[in-house]
Formats: C-alpha cells, structure tokens, sequence
C-alpha cells in the first residue's frame, strides 16, 4: 500500500537556470518525493529571490548572492543547496543562525572547469576569438600567437580542479609550478610538479591559472603587488572566482603591455557590466561556464536534488558546508 509520497507540502525553490536544464531526472527526483517544485525563469534574485522564500522548505542556487535578509525571509527554510561547488555568495553565518544546512556538490563539475581552463589557455594564447572577430569582419589576416609546449604553467590550488589542469596538460609538455600551502610539497612532487612559493610562481609562471575557493584569505591574493611579480608575456586565466584578482589592477597592466592578457571565467560582480577588461582584446571572457556542461549539470543536479531530499528526511546530506 503508498500513501502520499513523505515529503507532500514541501515546496523547493530553484535560483538557477541551468538545474535540469539538459535532462528532467534531478527534478523528477524532487517531485518523486510529493515536493512542489518552483523554478522561475529567469532565475529569481535579491529581492525577487526573497519574496519566493517566504513559503519555501528548500532552496537550490548557482552562484548569486544569498544573504541575510534572504534567511530572514524564509522561516520555513531547512536547506540550501549550492548547484556546484564554492559557497562564497552565501552568508554562511547567517544560515547557521537560523538552523538552515548548506550543501554542495564537490567533484561533480570538476572536470569540466578543467577543460574550460585549458579551453582559455589555448585561446589566449592563439587569440582566437580575435581571430574569430577578424574573419567575421571580412578581414582574412594572419594572427599570431605562442605555443603552450615548452611553457612554464604555475598553477595555484592543487585541489579537484587544479589537479585536473594539471593532468590535461600532460600531453603538453610543459613545467608545472604549483602552489598550496594545504598540501604536503611530496604530494606535489610524486605527482611530477614542483612546489612553489607565490611569489615565486608568479615570477616564473607563462601562464598562471587560478584554482582556490574565494575566502577572507584568497580574497586579493592577486592585488596589484602580486600581478606585478608577473612576466610581462604572461597569461592568467580565471575560472575560480572574480574577488581573487584585483581586476582594475589586472585590467591596467594588460593595458600598460605589463601582461600580455588573461581568460575569465570569473568577475568579481556579475554580469560584469562597465568592467574595463572587457574592452581588452587579449582578454578571452566566458560567462561563468565552467560547470556548465550536460555531464556536470546532471551530477550537479543529482547531487543538489538528493542533498535536499536528505535533509527535508531529517538526514545527512551527501556534503554538508554548514
Ligand atoms: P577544492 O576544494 O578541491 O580545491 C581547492 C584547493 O585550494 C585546495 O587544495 C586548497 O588547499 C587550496 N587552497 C585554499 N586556499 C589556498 C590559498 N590561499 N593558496 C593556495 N591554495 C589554496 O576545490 P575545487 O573543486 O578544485 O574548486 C576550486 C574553486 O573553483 C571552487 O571553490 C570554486 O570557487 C571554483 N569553481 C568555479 C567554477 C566555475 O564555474 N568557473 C565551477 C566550480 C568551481
């Protein structure tokens, strides 16, 4: 004998566009459970984001900005799954406060920021989004750019992401600099690269790639001091988050010739409107795709959903943050 499924009544609310964009399965799994499933398009934030809480159990998000007065709306909530990996938008305290679990979803999208690094990585380096301007406009010229073998890659952060930059780029013959104070330097070395200081890094680096959570510490690590210990020819690539470069700083030096340009996933506000990078054409900008392939949107997706259903159960999520 069934009765109502055991999570009737529950409402989540999705803040995110790309959850079960490319297949129905993560939602299906909520609705499976009796859970009304609310996702407005498009995604709902700040205040519009607010007035949906007032009647939610759940809450599914990308990467926008969950604060405070969010949680003081939202008396019923009991969980807030992240759909990905950093949780640096969402006011972790504030969750706490009020009782509200966090959850993500590590390992899931991992592999598909690599490839989007290593994606930027060629594309700075044989700029071919100018060169794909240039043929759209008519002009058949040659663009010329620098190879990747050979290449001194410094990486910072050697977690999922960062190892995974680190395993696509073998096939690439390159020296591979790594620094994170969080992981023995042997571990570093077995695995064919050599430890670095920042500093040192930075000095050393042909392209330095960015692989850390954004947090009080890694907030500015890249400041205008430490972007100027970087190689006039140098790249940076972004695909961890906006507020651990100084952009202004960056956006100067690419003008000044000081860098030769970056690739970014990332900004520090996004969209990032009236930001000056985007008018560099050695600057190769994304929006925010790193995570944004079918494979990772449906473990990304399986994840949240299951993180949630746990929760509203009364149990573990799969990954707790807070
Ligand atoms: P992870 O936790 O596996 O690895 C992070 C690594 O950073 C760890 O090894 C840690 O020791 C290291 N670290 C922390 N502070 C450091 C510091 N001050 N200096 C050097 N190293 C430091 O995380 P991950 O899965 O590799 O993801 C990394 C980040 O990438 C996430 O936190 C997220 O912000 C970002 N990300 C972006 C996208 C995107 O769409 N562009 C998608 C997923 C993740």
């Amino acid at each position: 004998m069934s009765g109502a499924p055991s999570l009737a009544g529950k409402r989540v609310v999705v803040a995110t566009r790309s959850f079960a964009s490319t297949d129905p399965a993560p939602r299906l799994l909520l609705e499976r459970e009796g859970i009304a499933v609310v996702q407005p398009v498009p995604p709902p934030r700040g205040d519009d984001l607010a007035a949906l809480l007032d009647v939610a159990d759940g809450l599914i998000v990308g990467a926008i900005p969950l604060t405070e007065a969010h949680f003081a709306r939202a008396p019923r909530l009991r969980v807030v799954a992240m759909h990905g990996v950093g949780v640096d938008h969402i006011d972790l305290q504030a969750a706490a406060a009020r009782g509200v679990v966090v959850t993500n979803a590590p390992g899931s999208n991992d592999g598909a920021v690599a490839d989007l690094t290593i994606a930027l990585m060629l594309a700075c380096l044989r700029q071919v989004p100018v060169a794909d301007r240039a043929v759209r406009d008519g002009a058949w010229q040659g663009v010329v750019g620098d190879e990747l073998s050979g290449k001194t890659i410094g990486l910072i952060g050697w977690g999922r992401i960062g190892q995974g930059v680190a395993r696509r780029l073998t096939g690439f013959d390159v020296k591979l600099l790594v620094h994170d104070p969080f992981v023995a330097p042997e571990v570093i070395v077995a695995r064919g690269a050599i430890p670095a200081a920042l500093d040192e890094l930075l000095v050393r680096s042909d392209i330095v790639s960015l692989h850390v959570p954004l947090t009080t510490e890694t907030s500015n690590l890249l400041s205008a001091d430490k972007l100027a210990l970087m190689r006039p020819s140098a790249y940076l690539i972004n695909t961890a988050r906006g507020g651990i470069v100084d952009e202004e700083a960056l956006s100067r030096r690419i003008e000044a010739g000081m860098l030769r340009g970056a690739g970014l996933d990332c900004f520090a506000v996004e969209p990032p409107l009236n930001n000056p990078l985007l008018a560099l054409p050695s600057v190769v900008v994304t929006s925010h795709i790193g995570a944004q392939t079918r494979e990772a949107i449906a473990r990304m997706g399986a994840i949240a959903a299951t993180n949630v259903i746990r929760v509203l159960h009364g149990e573990d999520p799969l990954f707790r943050v807070a």
